[in-house]
């Protein structure tokens, strides 16, 4: 049914296909198609304009028109079908798939107990795609039932023993504590805990203090999120040596 109602407007002049919207809808009615964000079906779009902050070219802007009614019973029903038919296809026009949603298997220690030496120490245990905090939206299939891995970005590449000891069968987030928007994450972390059952929570950070800041995002996020569950907090030193581990 056709109402006049608010809807999104993408200006496709502005619009550069970045795709840094699409996670932004948390209804999916956003694609990267033939290089240009687009709404995927009128009905799927709130009107309630979330994606419109997060546009770096301000391309998107609600307008009053008369469109095609929102309609949630039908967006719930196409996000179980994203979900069910796995991967999202679209890649980005400038060839670059940072928010393309991909789960993958990686392989069994069998596997890996199978490889030579030198392959078995490069295999990677990353299961899904994207990574970082901000391009994983709260209904990314991948996050129910999570063992998550909310990793500081510097931790990542000082901690030798990442993939083997920390990263496997975990879906990791990545973020700076220091750069990032703490407000902006503490919304996404409860966004994803009340949309989700996680199963557990293991966060590291550097031993700087500019990095302690990760797991108290994390907890203020469950609060919000009015949910409780242990963090695990490993500390990492600059020499890359795993140097504490609690719970908080
Ligand atoms: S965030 Fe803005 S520029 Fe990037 S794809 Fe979406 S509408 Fe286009
Ligand atoms: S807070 Fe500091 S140490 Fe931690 S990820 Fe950011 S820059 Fe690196």
């Amino acid at each position: 049914m056709k109402v006049l109602r608010k809807i999104i407007e993408i200006n496709e002049d502005l619009c550069d296909g970045c795709g840094v919207c699409v996670p932004a809808c948390e209804e999916g009615a956003i694609q990267i198609i033939d290089g240009k964000a687009r709404v995927v079906a009128e009905k799927y779009c709130d009107g309630l304009g979330a994606c419109l902050g997060e546009c770096p070219q301000g391309a998107i802007t609600i307008i009053e028109r008369v469109a095609e009614d929102f309609d949630p019973e039908a967006v719930e029903e196409y996000l179980q079908n994203l979900e069910s038919s796995g991967p999202a296809v679209e890649t980005l026009a400038c060839g670059c798939p940072s928010t393309q949603m991909q789960s993958f298997k990686t392989a069994s220690a069998c596997q890996e107990a199978n490889q030579p030496p030198n392959q078995t120490a490069a295999h990677s245990a990353l299961g899904h795609w994207p990574v970082q905090i901000k391009l994983i939206p709260p209904h990314a299939p991948f996050l129910q039932h999570a063992d998550l891995l909310i990793l500081a970005d510097c931790a990542a590449v000082a901690y030798a023993g990442l993939h083997q000891e920390l990263l496997k069968d975990r879906v990791v987030m990545m973020g700076c504590p220091k750069f990032d928007d703490v407000e902006e994450y503490v919304e996404r972390f409860s966004e994803i805990f009340k949309k989700n059952d996680v199963n557990s929570i293991t966060t590291v950070i550097m031993e700087v203090p500019c990095c302690s800041g990760l797991p108290m995002m994390v907890k203020n996020g469950l609060e919000a999120a009015g949910k409780s569950l242990p963090i695990k907090k490993i500390v990492i030193g600059t020499n890359g040596k795993r140097l504490k581990e609690e719970t908080i």
